[in-house]
This record gives C-alpha cells, structure tokens and sequence, in this order.
C-alpha cells in the first residue's frame, strides 16, 4: 500500500478541500433532526406558527446547502480519483515496458494485463469511495452517536451496547475479503490467459475443429472466476443483513425503552422521533462502512498486485566494466545460460565476427538458436561467460545505445495494427525514400503499388497479410535504419527460393557494412554465410563454413543431403 500512497499523497490538498467540502456538509445534514426536534417539542407545542416557519426555513436551507456541498465534493472527489489512477496507470505502463525478459516471464502476460486494467480499476475504486464515504461515514455515525448521547443518554446506552459487535464483523469481514479478493483476480489473470491465447490461436482452433474443446476450456476458467467472485461477493454481501439485524433489534428496544420513558414523563415524544431519525442515519453510515470495507477489500489486494509491479528491483543494471581491445564487433565468450536456472539452455557458446561478416546458425527445434539472439540483445544476461560488441561488455552499454545498433525480426514477430508505412517506420520518422529502399531491399514488391500500397492497412498482428508478405514488411522494418547489426530469425522461411536469393543478393550488396546473423532452417538460406554455427541442445557440434561443414560435421551434411542432395551429389563427383 506504501507504493499506492506515493500516488495519492501529490493529491492531499486538494483532498483535504474535498474532505472539508464533505465534512461541512455532513455536519450541517446531522443537525437536521435535532432541529425537527426543536420545532415539535418547543414551538409546536406552544403553537409558536412563525418560529416553525424560521425554523422550518433553515432547515431547508441547510438540507440545500448540504446536497449542494456533497454534489461539488464528490465530483471533486471523481476528479481527483481520476487523476490519481491516470498517473498510477502511466506508471505500471512504464514499468512493465521496461521489466527484463525474466521478470515478465515470472509475471506472465495475462496476469501484467489484467494489473494494468482490472486492477487499477479496482483501486480507482477505492480511492474515490474513499473521499466520498470515508469522512462522510465517520461523521454520521459518530457525530450521530454524540447527538443522540447528549439528547438522550440513557437511549443511547442500548446503541451502544451493539457497536462492538458490528466493528467485529467489519474487521474480521474485511480480513478475509481481501484474502478472497486476491484470488478472485488471479482466477481474472487466467481467464484473461485462456482468453488471450484462444484469440491467438482461433484459426488453428476452427481448423482443427477445437472450437468445443476450447469452449469448455474457457467455461471451466470462467465458472471458476465467477465462483471466487461469487464467494467473496457473499461474504460481504452477509455483512449488511447482518449488521441491519443487530441495528434493527437495537432500534424496537429503543422504541420500547422510549416509549415506557415518554409515558413516565422521562422524555418528549418529538425526541423520540428525532432519535429514530438519528438511528437511522447511523444504520445507514454502518451501512456506508460495510460497504467501504468491501472496496477496500478490492482496491487494498489490487494495490499490492501492483505495487508488486512497480516495485520489482530494476533489473539489468548498467556496469561500469573497462573496455577491451578486440577488432571484432560481436564476440560471444564462452556463453553459458538456462531459463529455468536448472540445465544449460546454452552451454560454453563461443564465436566472433568482424564488422560486415555474417552467421549463420542452424539446428533442430529447441537447440538454443533464438535465445542466442535474446543474449546478444540483453533481453537475459548470461550465467557465464561475457557477450561483447565493440570490445564492450553489452552489459556496460546503455540500453538506447545497444537497442539503436540492431535491426530484429524475431520469429513469429508481429505487426501492429496500421499502414505499412507506419510498421515499416516504427516511430523512427524515416523519410520516403528510406521506406522505399527497405520495401525494395525487403523484396516487399507487392507495397510499391501505387493505390493501397504503403497504406494499405494492417491487422493487429497483420492477419491481413500472407505468411511471406508478413514477413517481407517485418525484414523492410528491420532494414529501413540501416542497422550495425542485423538479426534475423528464421524470417525468409516463407519466402520462396528465389525471392530468399534475392534478399540475399540484396543484402549482400547493400548492407555490406552491416554485421548480420541469421537463424534459418534452410542452409541455403546460410550457406554463403562467413561461419555457420551449427547447434544441438545448446552446444556447439559444428563451426566452419559451408565447405568445411560438408566435410566435418555429419549432422551439418545430414540436413544438406536431405535439403539439397543434388549438390551434395555434384560434391561427391567431383571429390571422386
Ligand atoms: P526453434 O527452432 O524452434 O525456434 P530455438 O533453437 O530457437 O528453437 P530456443 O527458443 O533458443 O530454441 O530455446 C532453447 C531452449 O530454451 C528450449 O528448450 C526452450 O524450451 C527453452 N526456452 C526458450 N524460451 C524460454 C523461456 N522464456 N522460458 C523458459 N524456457 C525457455
Ligand atoms: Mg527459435
């Protein structure tokens, strides 16, 4: 809650006008039936007609002054809520922008998903019920309590004995809801999971016929969020019959007791009816309590959902670590790293690129390929071992500075929703002619058409697009910035032979000066690469070029025999 309270301290003069707005107002609406009971008891007993009219007077403009006070304090209160939960959610944004590649695999996607919406939906909530009803609330009961002591003590004493026994149940209600409220929104997080992926996945869904599978998938995880709703709905929802039964049976005592009292001579009746009013005016700020509680319930289990966020240790620290004197551009160091902290996901990677030259890596599914790139772009930092760029530790280089060196198409990348030009550009404000070049480098010929071409507009995730056109605007976003190093991830796999030849022609004559690794599953896609690495399970079984390869790792040969064995073929003739 401290990390939520940063967000509403900035906000606490305008606050404290707000709560005084309301405290004002709230205690003009307790003197109301105090003065009901002044007019029946003293002048219209005395049939004193022009006192009512005084009397009756103020109490409308009171009853005014009070409405017209709570209307402007709760829109301040709606305002300043509003502003609060704006900056809280600019923040969690931010932060979830900038958390390593681990801690949002720790977190999840759906779970950061539903912390940015629900959630700070939840404390929004909180905050603004907060300044309506938790001075309004306060005042009512306890000022109802003092009103209604100093009128009548003894009336008084069989409310009281009651009070206890209601703060009980809010406190012990309130612990147990905020333990609930938690695990309703974790049931929230994987709903928003199933949700998410079944989005994703719809057309491989309808394809496969899963469509009932994923329905029942979906219905078990809501049914079970409603279920945890639902439970923590009824704990809470059972404090108010609750707390109106014990008021309830305080108010017929108080009936009884008042009216063998006015019998007695003990009290007036126009007291007695000013009391009922009181009573109901304090049930009604229990009422309020109850109901504070529950959103506190939410809005406090949220908060720490979120302060979890925004108070994750930043992680991947800039190091100051001397430079060293290397001629390369990118040196892996013996590289070692494991997700799971458990088996090397890689283990003792070793190579080295001078500027312009290209990798090549290849090796089944699952052999460490794209986490290789993950390393070179610090998105984890190696258990062992050092990645360089320039002689330079990455660790040591400033994220803006590292980031700006590459152009990436990640495997399975995607495109936002919006013109091709705006994908291609990515916010760098490249000129025409650059988007241009790229498209034609990209071999993105199908964008060059005059109508529709460079702003034909993309679906989320481009599934408007063929799997090679998609992949041609995702090479063109990579290429427009003339990048230092170019990454690319199994990104030509949809591209046909010869637009993978060309591309690589392209490439070659263009970004001479460009240090580029490629992932492929085609070692034609490689194969004129300076060094192919070749991998298995994270280690290195191959290093070479092509040539040398053929000759030395059977694993390398294995997939050229079954991807091109016509050369493979020539090769052997001519050896023979
Ligand atoms: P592919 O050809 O299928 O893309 P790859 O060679 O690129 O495979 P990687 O993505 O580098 O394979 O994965 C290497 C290993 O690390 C795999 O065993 C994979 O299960 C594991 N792995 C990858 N990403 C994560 C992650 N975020 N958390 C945990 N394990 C991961
Ligand atoms: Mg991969």
């Amino acid at each position: 809650m401290k990390t939520i309270f940063t967000y509403i301290r900035p906000k606490m003069g305008q606050m404290s006008v707000q709560l005084l707005i309301k405290f004002s107002g709230t205690v003009v609406e307790l003197l109301l039936p105090w003065m009901l009971s002044v007019i029946l008891d003293t002048y219209a007993a005395a049939g004193n007609r022009k006192m009512i009219w005084v009397w009756g007077g103020l109490m409308t403009l009171c009853a005014a002054g009070a409405l017209v006070g709570n209307v402007v304090a709760n829109r301040m209160a709606t305002r300043i809520s509003r502003d609060i939960t704006k900056n809280l959610r600019r923040d969690l944004f931010a932060k979830i922008t900038q958390l390593s590649a681990g801690q949002e695999d720790a977190f999840t996607t759906p779970s950061l998903i539903s912390r940015l919406t629900s959630d700070t939906y939840n404390v929004h909530q909180m905050v603004d019920r907060m300044q309506r009803l938790g001075v309004r609330a306060p005042i009512l009961l306890l000022g109802g309590v003092a009103v209604t002591l100093s009128m009548e003590p003894v009336l008084t004493l069989v409310l009281l004995t009651a009070l206890p026994l209601l703060g009980m149940i809010v406190f012990l209600v309130s612990r147990k809801g905020i333990r609930l409220y938690t695990r309703t929104q974790q049931a929230l997080d994987s709903l928003i999971r199933r949700a998410q992926e079944s989005m994703a996945g719809i057309r491989v869904i309808q394809a496969l016929s899963k469509t009932e599978y994923e329905k029942a998938q979906f219905d078990g995880d809501n049914q079970r969020a409603v279920q945890r709703e639902y439970k923590a709905g009824l704990l809470m929802n059972l404090t108010n019959p609750v707390m109106n039964l014990v008021l309830n049976t305080g108010l017929t005592l108080v009936v009884v007791v008042g009216a063998f009292r006015v019998n007695a001579g003990a009290t007036q009746p126009g007291t007695i009816i000013a009391f009922l009013s009181y009573f109901t005016i304090i049930l009604n700020a229990l009422m309020m309590v109850s109901r504070l509680f529950v959103m506190y319930s939410k809005g406090a289990a949220s908060g720490r959902r979120i302060a979890e966020v925004l108070d994750a240790p930043k992680e991947m620290n800039i190091l100051s670590l001397p430079s060293k004197d290397r001629t390369c551009h990118i040196e892996f160091d013996r590289v070692s790293f494991s997700y799971a902290k458990n088996k090397n996901d890689i283990e003792g990677i070793c190579f080295s690129l001078k500027k312009g030259e290209t990798l090549g890596i290849i090796g089944p599914t699952g052999s460490g390929k794209s986490t290789i790139l993950r390393l070179l772009l610090r998105l984890y930092d190696p258990d062992k071992g050092t990645v360089y760029i320039d002689g330079k530790d990455i660790r040591s280089i400033p994220p803006k500075e590292l980031y700006a060196m590459f152009g990436v198409v990640f495997q399975n990348d995607f495109l936002h929703a919006g013109s091709i030009r705006e994908n291609i550009d990515f916010g760098r404000n490249l000129t025409p002619q650059q988007h241009a070049r790229a498209a034609q480098m990209a071999q993105a010929e199908f964008v060059q058409i005059p109508i529709n071409g460079f702003d034909r507009q993309i679906a989320s995730r481009g599934t408007n697009l063929s799997g090679g056109q998609k992949q041609r605007v995702l090479l063109a976003r990579a290429l427009a910035g003339h990048p230092k190093i170019l990454l690319l991830d199994d990104s030509s796999s949809a591209l046909d032979y010869k637009t993978d030849a060309a591309l690589r022609r392209a490439l070659a004559d263009e970004l001479g000066g460009t240090t580029k690794i490629i992932v492929a599953q085609r070692i034609s896609s490689i194969r004129h690469a300076d060094h192919i690495l070749v991998l298995e399970e994270g280690r290195e079984i191959g290093y070479g070029t092509h040539e040398q390869l053929m000759d030395t790792c059977p694993a390398y040969r294995e997939i050229a025999q079954v991807q091109m064995p016509e050369a493979v073929l020539q090769k052997k003739e001519r050896q023979g």
